[in-house]
């Protein structure tokens, strides 16, 4: 099996990455993914030159390829949508969701929020090493192979113990930013783990080479398909740019097909079996996928949805995955990840540079959760039915087939969610339930 390494990186890659941990450093970002570059790249533009802290050498491999058009108004706003927009990246105009009997098509370009109208598929391999290396550029110094041990607060800041290629370091940090994705460093050191929500998942996924002229495939779109509109289990289907596509499988967690892991044969046959298993009840990605060669190993990933009881405290902040993740099913994910280091970032600025402590629950934790909940709305009424029956209903007479409900649900899918002029955005599951009436 070959490893899905980008073809074309940027041409013009810092070789002067840093040797030398200093022994201070202003602010501290913990990971390079989308949430620690955003961060590292506005305060850079701001006159802060931070230091990143990574566990792994990139380019490194991670779920969350599909975009939404609200990341890009984000890319922007940090000062790094000229990276994405230079990488030849495929496009994508919105999403199909689809059963074996029923289709619904959404478009972005349709979308009741101003803004983007479109999006990008990623691998995000490269999209994640295009992004930090835009920092470096700007000055950020990132220290790879470098991993958070622990963690001691200081009188002004915060002493931090590093696992640094192989050897113990420290460094102090007068401003934390975490943005671990999934290593969610400051919830397990700093006791912050809070359950989430929502049901436990397991998703199994792929990169796979495949002809994307399927007669009922829109490789603009990310194709979001279930077997029936009933059935929570559902499937991605998400093109690049030539002939490969991420493909991936959610079901509950506790589903499998009876064979306890590594009774018969690896972990990774029990995948393959899983996946085949999946993939032939699915029509489209029975024709798509089921079969078809697999550019790297099938992974796996559950009970992924994790929240933290605090996003901020006394010098430090939470951005990402490192605080809340709630669900694949909306590619939610990096839209988050970019839009709270969004907000964080000038009240980083001034905590480092006035010395003062600015209003985090006002204008950081307040702001986000309002479209991170909108959100999680959608998802519980996904998984619960509503949004599958509302999509696929013969909608002639429904409110929201009307034009407007129709680019309302657009808007939100884009990632507009912290619009709060959409009145989808204030729409709990009750609410959304309630719009059955009409179909
Ligand atoms: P990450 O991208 O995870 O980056 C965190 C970085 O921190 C990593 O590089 C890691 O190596 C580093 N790190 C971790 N621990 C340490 C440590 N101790 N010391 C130093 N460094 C450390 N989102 C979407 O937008 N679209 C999608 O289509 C989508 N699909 C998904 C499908 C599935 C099945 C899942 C589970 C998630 C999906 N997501 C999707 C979510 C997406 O993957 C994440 O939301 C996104 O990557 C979060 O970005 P981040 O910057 O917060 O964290």
């Amino acid at each position: 099996m070959k490893e899905n390494l980008p073809k074309n990186l940027p041409k013009n890659l810092p070789n002067n990455l840093p040797q030398h941990l200093p022994q201070h450093a202003e602010v501290i970002i913990i990971g390079a993914g989308p949430a620690g570059a955003a961060m590292a790249s506005w305060l850079a533009d701001h006159g802060v030159c931070s230091i990143v802290l990574e566990k792994e050498t990139f380019p490194r491999f991670s779920i969350g390829e599909s975009l939404l058009p609200e990341a890009l108004n984000c890319l922007e706003e940090v000062g790094l949508l000229d990276v994405v927009e230079a990488a030849n990246y495929q496009y994508k105009d919105g999403a199909t969701f689809v059963t074996n009997e029923s289709r619904y098509d959404v478009d972005f370009a349709d979308s009741y929020s101003s803004g983007k109208k479109y999006a990008y598929q990623v691998p995000r391999a490269d999209f994640d090493h295009r992004l930090i290396n835009r920092c470096a550029e700007k000055g950020v110094e990132v220290f790879y192979q470098t991993k958070i041990k622990r963690i001691e607060p200081l009188n002004n800041g915060y002493q931090l113990w590093v696992d640094s290629n192989g050897e113990e370091k420290t460094i102090v940090a007068g401003f934390l930013v975490d943005a671990s994705g999934f290593g969610r460093v400051l919830a397990r050191l700093f006791k912050l783990d809070k359950p989430s929500l929502m049901s436990k998942k397991k998703a199994l996924f792929c990169h796979v080479e495949t002809d994307l002229a399927h007669p009922e495939l829109d490789r603009n779109k990310i194709l979001i398909a279930q077997t029936r509109a009933d059935i929570a289990q559902w499937y991605w289907l998400i093109p690049f740019t030539g002939g490969t596509c991420s493909a991936g499988v959610v079901m509950d967690d506790c589903h499998n097909d009876g064979q306890p892991v590594g009774q018969k044969g690896s972990l990774q046959q029990t995948h393959e079996k899983e996946w085949h298993l999946a993939m032939e009840k699915q029509r489209m990605m029975s024709d798509l996928v089921n079969g078809k060669p697999l550019i790297r190993e099938i992974g796996s990933v559950s009970a992924y949805s994790c929240s933290v009881s605090k996003l901020y405290g006394e010098r430090y902040v939470i951005l990402g995955n490192a605080g809340e993740f709630i669900d694949p099913i909306f590619s939610s994910g990096v839209t988050i990840a970019l839009k709270s280091a969004l907000l964080a970032a000038p009240l980083v600025l001034e905590a480092v540079t006035q010395r003062q402590t600015p209003d985090w629950e006002n204008r950081f934790h307040l702001p986000l959760m309002q479209g991170v909940d909108t959100f999680k709305e959608f998802v519980m009424a996904w998984y619960a039915g509503i949004l599958p029956r509302l999509f696929y209903a013969d909608m002639k007479s429904a409110q929201l087939n009307s034009a407007e409900g129709r680019r309302m649900i657009s808007a939100i899918l884009a990632g507009y969610v912290w619009d709060r002029s959409n009145p989808f955005t204030r729409m709990s599951v009750g609410n959304l339930q309630s719009l059955l009436a009409w179909v």
